[in-house]
């Protein structure tokens, strides 16, 4: 059974979620505050974390950036829960590494949807277990990836974007099929979502970063090399 964490101070909303995601089939750790979530979002190592960003003390986007730092939880999907007027707050979210996001109020529809798409994003890609490119290396069992042989952090969004593009070196691959693939559908809004993504991507990749192009008007390439 996966394990889903719910970090989230406002306790009507965490039963909600944890309601609807128990009826789901999914097992739920809830926690109230930033603290206790990051504590157990270490300890329990969860498939997935439904991260709230407005939390008293230890705020979500302190508990990301922990999260990231630490080994044990560095790519595991994180979803956070904004409020409707923090737009500045959800790309600042996505920057520190938040796979995805909930704007509230939410359909019980909506979050599954969501978790489901993120969930599936964390599983092993098809085909051979290792996948090289240029500089690059995946593992694609681990959700490994290394350039020039040194590890790279990358959360599982970020690896299966790379993969993707570097599976097709060459050839622009447009944004629309890149949201569909990636988070299994497309909007407007994910649309700037894959713009972060992309964003931090490069950055991760330091010296290689301009392997991975913009191609104006319609997406992504990674350069055949
Ligand atoms: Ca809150």
């Amino acid at each position: 059974m996966q394990r889903i964490l719910i970090v989230e101070d406002e306790v009507d909303i965490a039963e909600l979620i944890s309601f609807n995601l128990t009826r789901a089939g999914y097992e739920t750790l809830v926690c109230h505050d930033g603290t206790t979530g990051l504590q157990t979002g270490l300890k329990e190592s969860p498939e997935l974390i439904i991260l709230d960003l407005m939390l008293p003390g230890h705020d979500g986007f302190a508990v990301l950036k922990e999260l990231r730092r630490d080994n044990r939880t560095s790519d595991t999907p994180v979803i956070m829960l904004t409020a409707k007027a923090q737009t500045e707050d959800r790309i600042r979210g996505l920057e520190a590494g938040a796979d995805d996001y909930l704007t509230k109020p939410f359909s019980p529809k909506e979050l599954l949807l969501r978790v489901q798409s993120v969930l599936r994003r964390s599983e092993a890609p098809p085909g051979a277990a290792e996948f090289s490119f240029g500089p690059f290396r995946f593992d694609k069992n681990n959700f490994k990836f290394y350039a020039d042989g040194e590890p790279v952090n990358l959360t599982s969004t970020e690896f299966k974007l790379l993969l993707y593009l570097c599976e097709r070196p060459g050839k622009a691959q447009d944004r629309n099929d890149l949201l569909r693939i990636i988070w299994g559908y497309s909007t407007e809004v994910h649309s700037r979502t894959l713009d972060t993504h992309m964003k931090r991507l490069r950055q991760k990749l330091e010296r290689h970063a301009d392997l991975v192009e913009t191609v104006r008007g319609v997406g992504y390439l990674v350069r055949a090399s």
